[in-house]
């Protein structure tokens, strides 16, 4: 085992997840991007992880079909124990589970999978569909009852769908979106999502604490303000030793404090002069209208200047969410005036340096569906 880089406290703190009776590292190790790298490398990767005391891994049937559960089937191999795994199906019938559930067991080379996930429910169907006499569910229960799993776990890409699931599904543990980039239009994460799984005893596992990669310049600022936002761990793709070091020194430093925080908010690059901080200077119609704007394209598309790299990454992931759709939705059930908007916008002097009469009509332009390009 190794001390945590930079700190005097050891190795990575641990946190009691929910009522799932685990204890487990505050940094977990994300499965997805371990599809970009070979298995010697996911082996030197994972073998650091576990030095530094990290005990939780994540994966996924989707991930590269398989792909990435049996590499770290074969980096596993012989010391299953050591860690808690998880991995996950979208299947929403009894029979695609059943099938996918054993693929995973295959694949992981083991006859356990502590939690397994229903990956990416994004609707109130597939929730029913999930809940039916032939659904998916029904496998995951038995394999709950026969020790096969110790949990089910959900996960999604609707805000509202966490809610319902809660509510409504026997889940033990939810992974969820959680970024200072999402946080500025997804207030619904920390004010009513993770209360909710508070209260009904539910894990909760923070994805995306890099926002997809689109803070790549502040991963150390991007994890510390993640850890404390309310989760109880953060999962997190590193594709490198050195991707584990910067991690595992970001959570051992321990959660950004209050000041630490507002000061991200400030100074982030990322969110520069264009991300509303939903800071309430604006009238309440202007901050609705930039939260939409966040369904939309996560408010990265500004037309202001970025390096290459910047567009290309903004581009790629604007849509990744695929909310455009419903932002647009609610854009026009709110049945809001640009000219009002704009007339509002005049008098805001905004903290963040956003020229918010600017932002209001590109946002407004965008949710119309009209082409910012040719207004
Ligand atoms: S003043 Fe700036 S940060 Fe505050 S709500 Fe308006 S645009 Fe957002």
């Amino acid at each position: 085992m190794i001390r945590c880089p930079m700190v005097t406290t050891a190795t990575l703190p641990q946190v009691e997840l929910g009522r799932t009776g685990k204890r487990l590292s505050r940094l977990a190790l994300g499965g997805f991007h371990q599809l970009e790298i070979s298995t010697e490398i996911v082996e030197r990767v994972v073998d650091r992880y576990l030095d530094y005391g990290g005990n939780y891994i994540e994966t996924a049937r989707g991930y590269g079909n398989g792909a990435s559960e049996e590499k770290l089937g074969r980096v596993l191999a012989g010391r299953r124990s050591d860690v808690v795994l998880a991995s996950k199906s979208g299947s929403r019938d009894a029979e695609g589970m059943k099938r996918d559930l054993d693929a995973s067991l295959t694949a992981l080379q083991t006859d356990h999978i502590e939690f397994y996930y229903l990956h990416g429910v994004n609707s109130t169907d597939e929730i029913e569909q999930l809940r039916a006499d032939d659904g998916a569910l029904t496998v995951l229960l038995r394999a709950e009852e026969e020790g096969v799993i110790d949990g089910i776990g959900l996960s999604s890409h609707r805000p509202w769908i966490y809610l319902e699931a809660i509510r409504t599904l026997p889940i033990s543990l939810i992974l969820i979106w959680d970024n200072y980039l999402e946080e500025q239009y997804l207030p619904v994460i920390h004010d009513e999502i993770y209360p909710l799984a508070r209260e009904r005893g539910v894990g909760i596992t923070a994805m995306k604490p890099l926002a997809d990669g689109f803070l790549y310049r502040s991963p150390r600022e991007a994890l510390r303000y993640a850890l404390g936002s309310g989760s109880d761990l953060l999962v997190c793709g590193m594709n490198t030793v050195e991707h584990v070091d910067q991690a595992a020194e970001a959570v051992c430093a321990g959660p950004a404090t209050e000041a630490e925080r507002a000061g991200i908010l400030r100074s982030a690059v990322e969110l520069g002069s264009y991300v509303c901080r939903q800071c309430g200077e604006c009238p309440a119609s202007l901050m609705h209208l930039f939260r939409l704007e966040g369904y939309l394209d996560r408010q990265m598309i500004d037309y202001l200047e970025h390096d290459p790299a910047n567009y290309a990454l903004r581009l790629r992931l604007a849509g990744w969410f695929a909310l455009a759709d419903y932002a647009k939705a609610q854009f026009s059930d709110a049945g809001l005036d640009a000219d009002a908007l704009l007339a509002e916008s005049e008098s805001v002097e905004c903290p963040y340096g956003i020229d918010v009469r600017r932002k209001t009509r590109l946002a407004f332009t965008k949710l119309a569906g009209d082409d910012p390009n040719r207004v």
